[in-house]
């Protein structure tokens, strides 16, 4: 069985104040050991989440991490040694916004994954199509191309303890969601495809949907066979509805 997750990734929100009481109301909330929460703060304020949530079960992740595992001379980088210093069990790698706005390639990102687990990190991938690539039939390929460029480098038992989130590009901040069943052949795409290496990482591995996730239509899409949980960006600012969404990926 693979445990739920719901994963915030909070992006460049946040001032102290905002932070403070999104930690507030996170600490309230009813969790269960059935689902894992975790949440992905800014860089500076991971410190002070890590102090504000120590009492709950809620778990931590940083939105990025260098090429390069251990701390040294690389300006405005941070580590995976320091994310797991400050508590950090879990990082993205390769979101949409890093690949299209920063043009990280698969070839970093690949890079990033082997750093984060170099030093114990849970990997989230992000893979993804655009707009024009679903216009095009391409969705299959493009996602399958982004994961077989982890696997090519590192092989499929780097799966093993690594998490892969689904974010189709026309998604994500735009309102738009991809309906349960489109985001079912998505997920389903990715674990036969995973299977065609190894059937006890496809088994094992979970698979997030990522792209405009709400209280309100989160059950629907947690409740398909091969999604097993969500990575949300904007609902992911409002701890309640964070909380609904939560709760609705422990109803499947
Ligand atoms: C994201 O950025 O990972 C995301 C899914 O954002 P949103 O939920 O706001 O679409």
């Amino acid at each position: 069985m693979r445990k739920p997750l719901v994963a915030g990734n909070w992006k460049m929100h946040g001032t102290r104040a905002d932070v403070a009481e999104l930690i507030e109301g996170l600490s309230k909330l009813a969790l269960s050991d059935e689902v894992e929460m975790v949440v992905f703060p800014p860089f500076l304020f991971i410190d002070r989440v890590e102090v504000g949530l120590a009492d709950s079960s809620i778990g931590l992740g940083a939105q990025d991490c260098a090429v390069q595992p251990e701390q040294g001379a690389l300006t405005g980088e941070i580590a995976a040694s320091q994310l797991r210093d400050v508590g950090c069990g879990y990082v993205l790698v390769g979101h949409s916004e890093r690949r299209l706005i920063l043009l990280e390639d698969d070839d970093t990102v690949a890079k990033k994954f082997a750093s984060a687990q170099k030093m114990g990190i849970v990997p989230v991938l992000c893979v993804g199509e655009t707009r024009e690539q679903r216009e095009a039939g391409k969705t299959f390929d493009v996602v399958k191309g982004q994961l077989k460029s982890v696997i090519d480098v590192l092989g499929i038992e780097a799966f093993e303890s690594a998490v892969v989130a689904y974010e189709p590009v026309w998604a994500i901040g735009t309102g738009l969601t991809a309906t349960p069943d489109e985001a079912q052949a998505v997920h389903q795409e990715l674990r036969q495809f995973i299977r065609s290496y190894s059937n006890v990482v496809a088994d094992k591995v979970r698979l997030l949907y990522g792209g405009s996730v709400k209280g309100g239509n989160a059950a629907e899409l947690f409740g398909m066979p091969d999604i097993d949980g969500g990575l949300v960006g904007g609902a992911s600012l409002n701890a309640n509805e964070f909380g609904v969404i939560y709760h609705a990926a422990g109803s499947k």
